[in-house]
């Protein structure tokens, strides 16, 4: 393992009292070596789950040629362009019952949708435009060869890999696998994450309030973000700021996880103390990114009897432990995990509807609610964002994401925000 000072050494512009988020973003995934483990699981248990495998169709699907609709197969050839065509019914294909003979000249077969195309017929004209006349089937003209038909392999081709390793398993992925009959899967293993609270000001849930205390919303945040990553969690609660507590909890943490997460005792004056301790356990960086909120944050290895654990050291403040986790811990877990993809949070352009304040020199997080106005999205802030009011983040439903350069934004100009929710 090479050491993190090395690695982020070698990124230009690397400023770790300055450092800009693309710059944190790039220095942490120059060190992260993702779990290489695997097992084999059910294919529902896969979902959500990152492929270790290629999954490689051993047959075309759809198998065979078959009718997209309910109506008639009939030969194309057969129908004229100038007026009806007068065919004769000889048989029906039904879904998962086929007809076995084959189509002469003038003859069509009755198919519902999903019927293998019978021997013969390359055409299916819908039951709605076709009528019935004295034992003949009558179709209209303006029938096109080969409409209504899906061909065999359209969707899956015999060979073809159609999903491979570093893939997070989604719900259409389950049931392509499921198309091809296969029942198991081999993925990585879950990536555990261990996570507490650091403070001694915190009060657990369930514990009275003592003067000056305040409750410890932090893990409670940081457990909804990091269950639906679908990572293992280990909640070690809340940890004094006591070196010898602080010592005990990171080495337990580097010992059963690959990750450890923690909350406060990052910033300039709590760190000096936490420093000398960290490096005595691993290595870790402090830095002041150019961000707001978030600006302190560590990153680095602690090191435990054999094992090690990245360490994502996040800011106290409740607003800026969600806006660090999803704009670094986040992609950094799903890398971790094996994805091989970008894993970044889509950016999307939208109007601001008022003007927002903004400082040039350092990259806003801006909680948003992202509305609709005359057919047009627009977006604006929720009122006070100061780095301690949780509740803009709960009445967001986005990030304004303002760039490193940007100053002040007028009503109407185009913003960057990244959506809360997507398909679940
Ligand atoms: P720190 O980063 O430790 O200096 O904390 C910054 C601010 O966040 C302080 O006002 C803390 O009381 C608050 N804070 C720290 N940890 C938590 C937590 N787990 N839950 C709620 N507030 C916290
Ligand atoms: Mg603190």
């Amino acid at each position: 393992m090479n050491k993190i000072s090395e690695v982020v050494s070698c990124l230009d512009g690397y400023d770790p009292n300055a450092l800009r988020v693309d710059k944190a973003r790039e220095a942490i995934r120059a060190c992260l070596a993702p779990v290489e483990d695997c097992e084999r699981v059910a294919t529902r248990a896969a979902l959500g789950r990152v492929l270790a495998q290629d999954v490689v169709p051993g047959f075309d699907v759809p198998a065979h040629d078959n009718s997209a609709m309910d109506g008639y197969a009939v030969r194309a050839a057969d129908l004229r362009v100038d007026g009806d065509s007068r065919l004769r019914e000889i048989g029906a294909a039904l879904a998962g019952r086929p007809f076995h003979g084959e189509l002469g000249a003038g003859e069509c077969v009755r198919v519902t949708t999903g019927a293998v195309m019978p021997a013969g017929a390359d055409t299916v004209v819908i039951q709605e435009v076709v009528r019935a006349e004295s034992g003949a089937v009558i179709v209209p003209p303006g029938q096109k060869r080969r409409q209504n038909t899906r061909a065999a392999g359209e969707d899956l081709k015999t060979g073809v890999a159609v999903l491979g390793p570093g893939r997070a398993l989604a719900p259409a992925d389950l049931g392509l696998i499921a198309s091809l009959g296969i029942a198991e899967v081999t993925v990585r293993r879950r990536l555990r994450v261990a996570f507490f609270s650091t403070g001694d000001e915190l009060a657990s849930v369930g514990a009275p309030l003592a003067e000056g205390q305040v409750y410890d919303s932090n893990r409670y945040t940081l457990y909804g973000m990091l269950a639906r990553l679908g990572v293992e969690i280990r909640d070690m609660g809340v940890v004094r700021d006591d070196p010898a507590l602080l010592e005990a909890a990171f080495a337990s943490g580097a010992a059963n996880a690959d990750a450890i997460v923690t909350s406060g005792g990052v910033s300039v004056g709590e760190a000096d103390f936490t420093k000398q301790m960290m490096a005595k356990l691993g290595e870790v960086l402090f830095w002041r990114i150019a961000m707001r909120p978030g600006r302190p944050m560590a990153f680095g290895r602690i090191d435990a009897g054999g094992s090690s654990a990245y360490l994502f050291g996040l800011p106290g403040n409740p607003v800026a432990v969600m806006v660090t986790f999803y704009q670094f811990v986040r992609d950094a877990l799903l890398h971790l995990s094996g994805r091989t993809d970008d894993c970044a949070i889509p950016l999307l352009r939208v109007a601001a509807s008022h003007p927002i304040r903004k400082v040039a020199g350092r990259t806003e997080y801006q909680r948003g609610v992202l509305f609709e106005d005359g057919g047009e999205w627009k977006v604006r802030t929720t009122g006070q964002q100061g780095s301690g009011v949780l509740r803009s983040m709960s009445e967001a439903n986005c990030f304004i994401v303002l760039e490193h350069e940007r100053g002040r934004v007028e009503a109407g100009e185009p913003v960057q925000v990244q959506l809360f929710d997507g398909l679940a």
